[in-house]
């Protein structure tokens, strides 16, 4: 017979409390899992919790078992105890599971009187630290509202958790043989706010290492304090766009570095310049009256013609008969592709002049705007062609997109802080504190 499961909704039905021999089962699953040296569990029973019916664990110190001082995390004698503290524990079928337990105060010839620490949980938390990584294990694969609704638990609770692990994952992650980061920007919340991320990109190791708030020059100045002067000065590379606050600090503190523009950012101006023209273009047609050729053209204009869809491949086909502007955009930017095959820098600098001619006798404003932006950086960009064999330039460009997947899903950010942990927790790659048994 199946006793444990009596254990379940049926003994709760008839308000019974387990005999001896069940509470002794879901104890021993306890000590197959969760298990410490100096505390037992000893009752396990259910309660009614506001209408809800949980769990609730008994936990106590072993007989002799002493306590250990919360700030020096020594052994102390015993001050007084406190009262009973609850904590959190990964549900189980359904029911939500509590330890209860009386901490204890030690009196620490080094600390005084302090709170004694305790395996399951840190500080005043009230989720036990392997609950946060249960919740934080599954918040890897859904969003933190879905975690909150698949456990009954708040979206509070699993941002707590989630920072939990962020913050013991920053704190033992290894920082050494950094080589190459890519710095690159997002834009969060409407209205013109961003964050600058700075990866690492080294082809063994690439993972998001910094969030800042802003992409200013005192940003990226709190990167590289955070960084230390000794491991700025071992970065043989530096990916990053245009934007001039990065350009000046990035020479200044990692200047022996080579400093690659890179590719994905250059494209993307690009792209930008299209858009301006066709938008400009568009909105100039409708006013004189001509018929709306422009008309949902958008992507096929600024997708690579490869990646068009068969509707978009006919538009565009349709687009290239006329002499429009967006047209002349497209073809230029497309031309532009050319630059990357480039080997040597050199001839790859002669086609950049060519093409920024060609693109300065255009009359397309945004193009042009481009093409000067271009010029002014051409030996940064042509540091593209030193460094292709050793990092590679699809890196940032798939960070910066998984990192706006990130934001987007969790549409309970209200504040950075939150944004930052997220990120850090999908992009982090962070170490995760040891577990003796796998929950999930
Ligand atoms: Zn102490």
């Amino acid at each position: 017979m199946h006793r444990l499961l009596d254990f379940g909704k049926e003994a709760l039905a008839k308000h019974a409390q387990p005999s001896q021999r069940q509470q002794m089962q879901l104890i021993t699953i306890l000590n197959r899992c969760h298990k410490f040296k100096s505390f037992v569990y000893k009752k396990a029973r259910f309660v009614d919790d506001q209408g809800d019916s949980v769990i609730e664990v008994t936990v106590v110190p072993r007989r002799n078992g002493q306590a250990i001082c919360s700030q020096c995390e020594r052994t102390a004698p015993l001050y007084d105890r406190l009262k009973e503290r609850r904590f959190e524990f990964i549900p189980l079928w359904g029911f939500r599971v509590f330890l209860l337990y009386l901490m204890r105060r030690v009196e620490c010839a080094q600390c005084g009187v302090k709170v004694e620490k305790v395996p399951w949980a840190s500080g005043k938390r009230e989720l036990t630290d392997t609950y946060m990584q249960f919740l934080a294990h599954w918040a890897q694969k859904l969003s933190w509202q879905e975690v909150a609704l698949s456990f009954r638990t708040s979206w509070e609770k699993v941002f707590h958790a989630v920072e939990y692990v962020v913050q013991w994952g920053l704190a033992h992650r290894d920082l050494s043989a950094i080589t190459a980061i890519g710095v690159d920007e997002i834009a969060w919340r409407k209205g013109h706010k961003y964050l600058t991320l700075v990866y690492q990109i080294d082809a063994n190791n690439m993972r998001l290492l910094w969030i800042g708030k802003d992409r200013t020059v005192k940003t990226l100045l709190r990167f590289f304090r955070f960084l230390g002067e000794a491991r700025s000065r071992r970065l043989q590379y530096v990916c990053s766009d245009m934007w001039k606050p990065y350009l000046k600090v990035i020479q200044k503190k990692a200047g022996q570095a080579l400093h690659v523009l890179d590719r994905f950012h250059i494209v993307a101006k690009l792209n930008k310049a299209i858009d301006e023209v066709r938008a400009g273009e568009h909105r100039q047609l409708q006013q004189d009256g001509y018929e709306p050729v422009l008309k949902h053209s958008r992507w096929c204009l600024l997708k690579r013609p490869e990646h068009l869809t068969e509707k978009q491949e006919a538009k565009l086909a349709d687009l290239l008969q006329y002499n429009l502007k967006s047209v002349r955009a497209y073809l230029l930017k497309e031309d532009f592709n050319g630059f990357w095959d480039y080997v040597s820098p050199a001839w790859a600098g002669k086609f950049l002049d060519r093409w920024c001619t060609r693109v300065m006798r255009s009359k397309l404003e945004p193009m042009k705007k481009v093409a000067k932006t271009i010029r002014a950086h051409k030996p940064l960009i042509l540091n593209w062609f030193k460094a292709k064999k050793a990092v590679s330039s699809g890196v940032v460009e798939g960070f910066n997109n998984k990192a706006k997947v990130t934001t987007k899903k969790a549409y309970g950010f209200r504040t950075y802080r939150a944004a930052e942990i997220a990120l850090y927790h999908a992009l982090g790659k962070l170490p995760t504190p040891p577990m003796t048994h796998r929950f999930c």
